[in-house]
């Protein structure tokens, strides 16, 4: 679904939204290789600070570059 092509320009930048196995904290970060959707990642949650957390979405926000 999300090849990497380089070199054509801008490239949208997914966001990564995290649910925390603990607490039930969602949050979000740049998206990064290797992600999908109910995947269990190590990384810390903010909150709590329990390292296991679960990606619940993958959206991606586009660039406005023009503003009128
Ligand atoms: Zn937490």
């Amino acid at each position: 679904m999300f090849q990497s092509r380089q070199g054509l320009g801008k490239v949208p930048r997914p966001l990564t939204f995290l649910l925390c196995l603990n607490c039930k904290t969602e949050n979000s970060r740049p998206f990064k290789d290797g992600d999908y959707v109910f995947k269990e990642v190590e990384e810390k949650c903010p909150k709590c600070g329990e390292q296991r957390m679960v990606i619940t979405g993958i959206y991606v926000r586009e660039e406005r570059q023009q503003a009128r």
